[in-house]
């Protein structure tokens, strides 16, 4: 093999592995995970901070979200099971709430529970606040959005190891920004 076709294969071969790295084994690597987040932001881009917060109302909302973003993020509905675009997307980047653009998870954080909603083992930290509501006879833990508030999903205890976590997320109350996205 040529020189340069050697360190060519090199380099793409390293920036996969870049794109998505091995799933995390110990808790040791989902803290790195958590810690090195913003490499997976466009080069360039801002981004907001969970103690900027975003008050609006009712009606600010309704005209600033589509429909049925609007049901899950400021009414606490749920999307139907397998109707998200984002259950498969696999790109590297961030995904980020619909409603105030605060970066929640990263694509390294996200694994295939397949339930039908985009589904994450961990989150950025500092990004949601949770509240158990009764559901039936079992109890959910519930998380917002700390920044607008917005409803985004439920948090179970039935994920991958080391972390055990799953937060099913409804896939219209995120948005997906691609890391390699031109800022
Ligand atoms: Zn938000």
């Amino acid at each position: 093999m040529e020189r340069r076709t050697l360190l060519k294969a090199l380099a793409l071969a390293f920036m996969a592995r870049q794109a998505h790295a091995a799933p995390p084994k110990t808790m040791k690597d989902v803290e790195a995970l958590q810690k090195d987040w913003k490499t997976f932001l466009p080069t360039g881009a801002a981004t907001p901070s969970p103690t900027e917060p975003v008050k609006l109302s009712k009606d600010e909302w309704r005209k600033k979200l589509p429909g049925q973003s609007y049901s899950v993020l400021r009414e606490e509905s749920t999307e139907r099971a397998g109707t998200s675009p984002l259950n498969n997307e696999k790109r590297a980047g961030i995904f980020a709430c619909a409603g105030c653009d605060l970066p929640l998870f990263t694509s390294d954080m996200k694994f295939d529970s397949g339930t039908g909603w985009p589904s994450f083992f961990t989150s950025i930290p500092g990004v949601f606040e949770t509240k158990s509501d009764r559901y039936l006879i079992y109890e959910r833990t519930e998380y917002h959005c700390k920044r607008c508030g917005g409803h985004h999903g439920h948090l179970f205890d039935d994920g991958p190891p080391p972390t055990g976590l799953r937060y099913c997320n409804n896939g219209v109350a995120l948005k997906f920004i691609p890391r390699d996205a031109k800022a």
